[in-house]
């Protein structure tokens, strides 16, 4: 017998999801109008630890997918993704030129030893570029004062066959909390890429479902926003729930009580002695700890539920176990079922609250050992 615990993928909710995004973008509707913003959908990470295989089944009605790894492109390819992909990174050696003009993949640029690789490549077809300005992000992407030269640099190629269509693109850094600092960006990309014609993609999850931000960019600059938390069913905000916004979460991480005791008032519990009962406590060990990829720094008063019922982690997150309280749960016995988080469950943002993180950490971190069942 397996260990148990497992990791369940919703594709319904993936699905779901990618919908509920497309109606934010309809304004309520769900036929895309003609103009409608066209959805890279962001499947980094594995598509944030929920498989990508899955993911382009789930997605299969996106207008492209987006990634790091060109790895992960051709395994969209082979698992039919016909439509366009989108390296959000570029690429990083010559030989990955040939790849993409091969797979028709789509490569963000954000450095001249980006365009000069693509100069000297020797390709049996253009490929398709979206060059990435730096607007405060200060990660990747041209300075505004690099920008123009870079655009026309890039032309040349356009002009030289290495390059067929030539788009602009920038990242922002707080869509989700500063309104002025994106309304910053947002101009500056405005003001530099003007009269620089080609496709534009600009917002990620945080400034598509940003109502105010998203109602103060202009209607030219939404042309493909690139969502990623939000596919997955957790929320980009800090203050505002996933549920809140429509989305359903698409992981749900379960496991057993291993087995359940009462301690007498005064009994410390797990390593350091974290937590120390008042009172008589009935606890339930369950078998996931931090290598499952449960967050180590989720102490006493995490939410979990165990047998139906909400209660609370106690004491410290071990490797292989973690104790949750039964205080209130009496029907609750060893293989009980217990939700960590998902369906039936805390919700993943709760959980990365507790653990002083957010909900991408913990969905791209449930680790190899754990099971996965796709429903
Ligand atoms: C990860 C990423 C996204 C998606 O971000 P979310 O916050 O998950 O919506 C969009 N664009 C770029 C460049 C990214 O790296």
């Amino acid at each position: 017998m397996p260990r148990p615990i497992l990791l369940t993928v919703s594709r319904a909710a993936l699905s779901h999801n990618l919908d509920t995004v497309y109606k934010y973008l309809n304004n309520g509707g769900t036929t895309p109008s003609f103009n409608s913003p066209s959805v890279w959908a962001v499947i980094k990470a594995n598509a944030y630890g929920h498989g990508i295989e899955h993911a382009v089944v789930a997605f299969n009605r996106a207008d492209g997918l987006a990634m790091l790894d060109i790895e992960e492109a051709i395994r969209c390819r082979q698992a039919g993704w016909q439509g366009p992909i989108l390296l959000l990174e570029g690429f990083f050696e010559p030989a990955d030129l040939p790849v993409l003009a091969e797979y028709n993949i789509t490569a963000a640029i954000h450095c001249n030893a980006q365009l000069s690789m693509l100069e000297q490549a020797v390709l049996a077809k253009p490929i398709n570029i979206f060059l990435k300005l730096n607007t405060g992000m200060n990660r990747l992407g041209y300075m505004p004062s690099e920008y123009k030269e870079a655009w026309q640099y890039a032309s040349r190629l356009q002009q030289a066959n290495k390059i067929d269509v030539l788009g602009k693109m920038t990242h922002f850094s707080r869509a989700d909390d500063d309104l002025e600092v994106t309304m910053q960006q947002k101009q500056l990309f405005l003001d530099v890429t003007k009269n620089m014609p080609g496709p534009i993609s600009i917002c990620n999850s945080a400034a598509t479902l940003n109502q105010q931000v998203w109602a103060n960019i202009d209607p030219e600059l939404k042309q493909w926003v690139r969502p990623g938390i939000c596919l997955y069913g957790s929320s980009p905000f800090a203050d505002r729930s996933a549920a809140s916004l429509g989305l359903t979460g698409a992981q749900t991480l379960s496991a057993k009580l291993l087995s359940t005791r009462e301690v007498p008032d005064g009994s410390s519990i797990g390593y350091g002695h974290q937590f120390t009962a008042s009172g008589t406590t009935r606890m339930g060990v369950v078998a996931c700890g931090y290598a499952d990829g449960y967050p180590r720094m989720a102490g006493t008063g995490t939410p979990i539920t165990v047998a139906g019922v909400r209660t609370r982690v106690l004491g410290r997150v071990s490797m292989d176990m973690l104790v949750a309280d039964l205080t209130n749960i009496p029907h609750a016995q060893a293989g009980s079922e217990v939700i960590l988080w998902g369906d039936g469950g805390p919700s993943i943002d709760e959980v990365a609250a507790c653990a002083q993180t957010i909900g991408y950490e913990l969905m791209c971190a449930v680790t190899p050992r754990v099971p996965r069942r796709i429903v």
